[in-house]
């Protein structure tokens, strides 16, 4: 700290790119190394993606765009970014007709943002590549580290390192590296090794596939909404029980949308596959009029069947070398729509946490190395400490609300308490009334903070006689996929 250090960021992603540019902007000599090609090279696929992936950006990945100190790329950012005021619920009445239910997500009008992934990710690299003290390395892959030595090692991919001939590898010292490389993250393999990290992952019995609803042709150029087969400004989701399928708006009128469904269910699909427009018009009223059944059997069989990983561990630093954020810390599975939210929060929270040290140390005018590597220890000590219990609190929510999607946002139950809450948040604004998902969407409470005051009121709304009576655990959001989900009257209001 103080002192002008040398800063590995490994990954190139959302939030490394984030971290790097905090580093950056704190005068610090800032290496990226990422294991792909630059993701603006028009060659490069993103892993694990089709082509783009169109996220929900909130408050909290706002607010750390907002506190990086670069007005242009919030800017930016956000002027590529659309509005959804809530869901859009899609369902079959008794008749047999499709019907559409809006729910806005906010009593005060506040909205969560479809933002495509990669524009956001090009954006910070944009900025980053025009500052003097950020150096980029490209094809570069984190294969080893010395986090008492500080010294790491990278091997060359692709370009260059022909696959017979052994990879070249070169050594690199630091001062501090923050590894934020995914969730299969190399940085954390390594740390263990030195850190006594508690680490626990868990595949839900969930596979994900990305399919596309066209924009619709023939859209007037002065009449841009048009272009949109469904409303733009809302989170489409087709709730099923089981299964999910969900749909997110594109500036260029399409939507990109996902089938969520049981590894077994994905399997049979893939056996016969000439089942799946009729398997979307049971589960998914009104879907095969906006992807024509080919091109869902086609875009089922090219896109990837993938999978859903929760990752919690403990802590996230050693000593003063090194730290992990983003997915690589805490990959959570996608119904709160707070992954990559979340990851970018984590950097606000880092970098706020070492400023303050730094003042600290400022203050006492000890800028000896010694003194500047304990502070710094002492910094990521704090920020493991404070961010351990928020990042395990997401992780679990995002894991209930699941069950929440699928199924409670259509229970009576469910809409009585957000209406319950939303009118004490309107008319008695002094008793700080929230549904969770406003405080976890809108504001920028720490998570178990958020979970803490949802449970009170939860209390408050049904006391404990009456929760035991009407409702089991799991309504309770304690467990996600217990075997008498379905049965369940929900009562906590659903993510995304
Ligand atoms: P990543 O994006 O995984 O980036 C890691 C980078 O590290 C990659 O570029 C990778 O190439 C690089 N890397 C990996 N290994 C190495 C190595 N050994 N050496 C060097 N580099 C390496 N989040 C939201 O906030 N809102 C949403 O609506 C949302 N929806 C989602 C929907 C789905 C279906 C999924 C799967 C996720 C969703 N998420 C959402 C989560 C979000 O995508 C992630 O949380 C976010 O991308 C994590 O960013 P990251 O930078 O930590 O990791």
């Amino acid at each position: 700290m103080g002192e002008k250090k040398k800063v590995l960021v490994v990954g190139a992603g959302p939030v490394g790119s984030l971290a790097a540019l905090y580093a950056a902007q704190r005068g610090d000599d800032v290496e990226i190394y990422e294991l792909r090609n630059d993701l603006r090279d028009p060659t490069t696929t993103p892993l694990n993606f089709t082509k783009s992936i169109n996220l929900a950006l909130s408050e909290r990945g706002i607010n750390a765009m907002r506190r990086a100190g670069r007005q242009d790329l919030l800017d930016h950012v956000m002027s590529a970014t659309i509005p959804m005021r809530g869901r859009m619920i899609h369902g079959r009445r008794p008749n047999g007709d499709h019907y559409e239910e809006p729910q806005d997500y906010d009593v005060h009008g506040r909205t969560i943002f479809a933002v495509d992934r990669g524009g956001l990710n090009k954006r910070l690299l944009d900025i980053l590549e025009r500052m003097p003290n950020v150096k980029f390395y490209f094809n570069h892959k984190l294969t080893g580290a010395d986090f008492r030595k500080c010294k790491a090692w990278f091997e060359i991919q692709g370009r260059g390192a022909s696959t017979e001939s052994r990879a070249m590898e070169v050594e690199v010292d630091f001062d501090f590296m923050i590894g934020a490389d995914g969730a299969h993250s190399a940085v954390r393999y390594h740390m263990m090794k030195y850190a006594r990290m508690d680490y626990q992952q868990e595949y839900i019995d969930t596979l994900w596939c990305e399919f596309q609803i066209k924009p619709k042709d023939g859209a007037k150029s002065d009449k841009p909404m048009e272009k949109f087969a469904i409303s733009p400004n809302h989170l489409h989701i087709w709730p099923g029980k089981e299964f999910m399928f969900i749909a997110i708006p594109s500036d260029d009128g399409s939507f990109t949308c996902t089938l969520f469904a049981p590894s077994a269910v994905f399997g049979q699909l893939e056996l016969s596959p000439s089942i799946i427009p009729s398997f979307f018009n049971d589960r998914f009223p009104g879907v095969t009029a906006l992807i024509q059944p080919q091109d869902l059997i086609s875009q089922f069989l090219q896109n990837p069947h993938l999978p859903l990983i929760n990752i919690k561990c403990k802590p996230y630093h050693y000593a003063a070398s090194v730290v992990i954020l983003g997915d690589a810390a805490h990959a959570m599975v996608p119904f709160y729509g707070q992954g990559m939210n979340a990851g970018l929060e984590d950097v606000r929270i880092l970098f706020e946490i070492l400023d303050k040290y730094e003042r600290i140390q400022q203050a006492e005018a000890n800028d000896s190395h010694g003194s500047t590597s304990a502070l710094r220890a002492t910094a990521l000590a704090e920020y493991s400490a404070v961010r351990v219990l928020d990042a395990h609190a997401i992780n679990d929510l995002a894991l209930q609300n699941y069950i929440e999607m699928r199924s409670s946002v259509l229970s009576p139950t469910y809409r009585l308490r957000k209406f319950l809450e939303e009118f004490l948040s309107v008319y008695f604004p002094g008793l700080g009334w929230q549904t969770k998902y406003a405080r976890v969407s809108f504001g920028n409470e720490p998570y178990s903070t958020v979970v803490a005051k949802s449970d009170y009121q939860s209390k408050m709304l049904i006391p404990d006689r009456c929760a035991h009576y009407f409702l089991s655990p799991c309504a309770l959001g304690r467990t996600t996929n217990g075997p008498d989900a379905k049965e369940t009257i929900v009562l906590e209001p659903a993510g995304h």
